[in-house]
């Protein structure tokens, strides 16, 4: 980097680099630690909130963690109704029923409780409660113009990182189409962290959820907008999920372990918050849309033959090596290429740790349907964050790669 050049205004700084521009303004309030929950109640009363709907789920309200929230929120003497019918990746219908509950008790804040389907049912249903018309009128980035209800987000996975992010993903009933729906007013106002709610979520969960958050920080730490801030946040995340994973599937009630996973999956929150993600999310999207299969699973399933893909790429080749180089799975010393094919090896050890399907013919996907998939993932808003352009026929050649048993060993990335 020529300083002088800079100094001069006659540089612009290169697209990718550390340098790049950001503007970072921290919107939640981060409150972790083993039964943080307790603070519930008086954290909602003071927001101030008077009149609270509780959105969760069934599973979390067979788990108990529902209840004991309802119980914690009225003993600060605060009024609440509870919405437990948020389903895994929300729809627009979805929304409609919760808005109409939150609209006849007439509240003042939501508590969301639970995994990202929760966390995004409040989030969505904050856009058109308070500034009305349809989920699909806030498709995009900033389209509420009124004030927002303050949200309290306590996630019981360790995922999606929804809880430091402003975006809601809503899928549209009639099209299935997958919205990504987003304002800074729409971001929590509190994250509650508590490892011990994590305990109770089924091993597929863990499992699932876990390689998402692993995806997101290995999506981060190359798109196109990523920064110094968005790969602070990477690199931490990495460096606390992908040891963490393991030690959990040997012990689910890993406490340490648990907690580590947590944080890396709101850092990695916190990162897609500032960097956006890439391939491996848009190739995933209409895999769930199509075929029902569940977000991690997809993703997961994509995302060594993106790192692949996108290694051809000097520069994320080079932000691999260096995202790999942290926990020690690699050395950037031993040059760029082995580094990336160990970070691929590692990552597809990961997967099957996590029982995570070997291929696109055992999700019952239909080779007939790729260039439709093809089409589809283009489209997505997430492509053009990717480091290396992607074009429709790159989409065709993923899916066709997806079909074929996974190759272990090292690889030519180049
Ligand atoms: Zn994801």
């Amino acid at each position: 980097m020529n300083l002088e050049k800079l100094q001069n205004g006659a540089s612009a700084l290169p697209q990718f680099s550390t340098l790049a521009p950001f503007d970072f303004q921290p919107r939640t309030r981060l409150i972790f630690g083993v039964n943080s929950i307790e603070r519930i109640g008086e954290l909602a009363r003071d927001l101030p909130a008077a009149k609270i709907l509780l959105v969760t789920d069934a599973g979390i309200v067979a788990a108990g963690h529902a209840e004991r929230a309802l119980r914690l929120l009225e003993k600060a003497g605060l009024k609440v109704t509870m919405f437990d019918q948020s389903e895994e990746n929300p729809t627009t219908k979805c929304i409609e029923q919760c808005v109409q509950v939150a609209r006849k008790a007439g509240i003042d804040a939501f508590v969301a409780l639970g995994g990202g389907s929760s966390l995004d049912t409040a989030k969505g249903s904050n856009f058109v409660l308070t500034n009305g018309g349809r989920m699909q009128d806030y498709w995009g980035s900033g389209k509420a113009t009124k004030p927002m209800l303050p949200l309290i987000a306590i996630p019981t996975t360790a995922g999606t990182g929804s809880e430091c992010q402003s975006f809601a993903l809503i899928a549209d009933s009639e099209t299935h189409q997958k919205m990504a729906c987003g304002d800074p007013k729409a971001a929590p106002r509190i994250a509650i962290l508590d490892p011990v709610l994590t305990l109770s979520q089924p091993m597929r969960v863990t499992a699932c959820t876990g390689i998402d958050a692993i995806a997101h920080v290995v999506e981060t730490a190359v798109t196109k907008r990523r920064n110094a801030l968005s790969l602070m946040f990477a690199h931490e995340g990495f460096k606390l999920t992908v040891p963490n994973l393991p030690r959990i599937f040997d012990n689910p009630k890993d406490l340490e372990a648990r907690g580590r996973m947590q944080l890396g999956a709101a850092m990695a929150g916190m990162a897609i918050e500032n960097s956006m993600l890439g391939a491996a999310h848009a190739a995933a999207n209409p895999l769930t849309a199509h075929y029902g299969i569940v977000h991690g699973q997809a993703v997961g399933m994509m995302l060594p033959l993106v790192v692949r893909f996108n290694g051809k790429d000097r520069e994320a080749l080079k932000a691999y090596a260096e995202l790999a180089s942290a926990p020690e799975i690699a050395c950037v010393s031993d040059g760029l290429e082995e580094a990336v094919n160990a970070l691929v090896v590692h990552l597809e050890g990961l997967l099957d740790l996590a029982q995570m399907p070997r291929s696109l013919a055992d999700c019952g996907v239909n080779r007939s349907m790729i260039p439709t998939l093809a089409q589809e993932a283009a489209k997505q808003w997430t492509a053009n964050y990717n480091p290396r352009p992607l074009t429709v026929d790159d989409f065709a050649a993923l899916y066709e790669a997806a079909f074929k048993p996974r190759a272990h060993g090292l690889q030519s990335t180049a």
